[in-house]
């Protein structure tokens, strides 16, 4: 008897602590499940709100704002309807910019909404909702990155249509500036040389070919016309820049308001610096004479190019200007100094006027010469770094101005030359 109680209170014993390891192991995993499931649901909610987050960096408060404070909803939809009908090169240049900001705006306004209604959706209040799944926020992330790289593509887009708009700008510029030269169809006729200068700088703006084209035709009829109903003569002075004779022309020139062209020596411009940059800063064309004013003919291929290349060099360092044209000493070329201008990017420049001021030395011979010789599109030599050619200059300055000769540059008047090719220009 005793011994079945005592079995009996050992199986009781076994049973009490089978089921306390039941329980044990049944609490456990109940822990360990709410555990991962509280860590899964935390891992989630991390991850949405790092999207929303995400999202809500996608818009700058500068664009926000933009919609908030520039522009009603209705005012949008109007646009929106314009941009529609109108084609975007026919839009005046600003409006094209606007047009198309607002389209985007609205484009990324509601992809923004769209996002964002779709991250609130994975979540309700500020719990992840139960049965969201990783494939949803993989998803989302999707949606995140495609929206960015729209938004990379649609700011690629409008630095393509401001560049647009710059042009539609600048063509418009082009087209009323030439405009303005004519009336009625006509040539105006107090069209200056700078008016059409004013109008060749804008034309050359402009970048399609066609329209250029046509402007530059109208501009060739502009030019024809001034050049017909003016007097252009060019001021040469050579072999400078000289101390004091050069700055005394450099005054007289002032005051009479007249550009001239200085044909230097690469050796005087390296000598003088200081004259040779005022005498660029006073407007004046600078232009190249060759580094020491040898007979290039003389000379051999390698020599004539040393000649023209290197001076070119050393007059821009010296002005700040880098000569086009070059004279050759002593009106001398043959076809190794052709070939050299052309390899040289310079064109060649003679005269059509000799004041012979480095022979008489004298200033009424010097005003003699100018009276006998200057007609329309003359090209007048003289050199810079003789006192009595400065001398001569406000007398000669008289003339030219009393006959109502206006003074040009010598890339001025092969421009103005060009209008008409029937008249060669006084070069090589
Ligand atoms: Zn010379």
């Amino acid at each position: 008897m005793a011994r079945t109680h005592k079995k009996k209170k050992k199986q009781l014993i076994q049973g009490g602590v089978l089921l306390i390891g039941l329980v044990i192991v049944v609490v456990a995993g109940i822990f360990i499940g709410y555990r991962s499931y509280q860590e899964k649901v935390h891992s989630q909610n991390a991850e949405v709100t790092a999207l929303e987050e995400e999202a809500n960096t996608l818009f700058s408060d500068t664009e926000k704002e933009d919609i908030k404070q520039g522009l009603t909803f209705s005012e949008i939809g109007v646009l929106r309807q314009k941009m529609k009908k109108q084609q975007i090169d026919k839009l005046l240049s600003e409006n094209a910019a606007r047009y198309y900001k607002v389209e985007e705006q609205i484009d990324q306004a509601e992809s923004m909404l769209e996002l964002r209604q779709k991250v609130s959706g994975l979540q309700e209040g500020e719990v992840v909702k139960d049965h969201v799944k990783d494939a949803d926020i993989q998803n989302m992330r999707k949606a995140i990155h495609a929206f960015k790289e729209k938004k990379i593509f649609y700011h690629y887009e409008e630095e393509r249509l401001n560049d647009l708009s710059e042009q539609i700008q600048q063509r418009e510029n082009a087209v009323r500036t030439v405009g303005n030269l004519f009336e009625q169809g006509k040539v105006r006729g107090d069209v200056t040389l700078s008016h059409e200068k004013e109008a060749e700088d804008a034309v050359r703006k402009v970048s399609s070919n066609t329209v250029r084209a046509d402007l530059e035709q109208s501009l060739e009829q502009v030019r024809k016309k001034i050049k017909s109903q003016h007097k252009f003569v060019a001021l040469t002075f050579d072999d400078g820049p000289g101390a004091e004779s050069s700055l005394r022309i450099l005054n007289a020139l002032e005051k009479y308001q007249a550009k001239a062209t200085f044909f230097m020596l690469g050796n005087n411009a390296k000598r003088m610096p200081e004259t040779a940059r005022k005498i660029a800063e006073a407007g004046h064309e600078i232009a190249n004479h060759s580094i020491d004013h040898p007979n290039l003919a003389h000379l051999s291929k390698a020599n004539i190019n040393q000649q023209m290349a290197r001076s070119k060099e050393m007059i821009e360092k010296a002005t700040g200007q880098c000569p086009t044209l070059f004279r050759p000493p002593y009106g001398n070329l043959n076809s190794a100094v052709k070939h050299s201008a052309e390899a040289t990017g310079q064109q060649l420049a003679l005269w059509s006027v000799d004041t012979l001021d480095w022979k008489s030395r004298n200033a009424s011979s010097i005003l003699n010469e100018v009276k006998k010789q200057t007609r329309p599109g003359a090209v007048i030599l003289m050199h810079d770094i003789h006192s009595s050619t400065a001398d001569a200059l406000p007398s000669v300055l008289d003339y030219l101005m009393d006959q109502q000769y206006e003074l040009v540059t010598v890339s001025e008047l092969i421009a103005i030359q060009k209008a008409d090719i029937s008249q060669p220009f006084y070069g090589a």
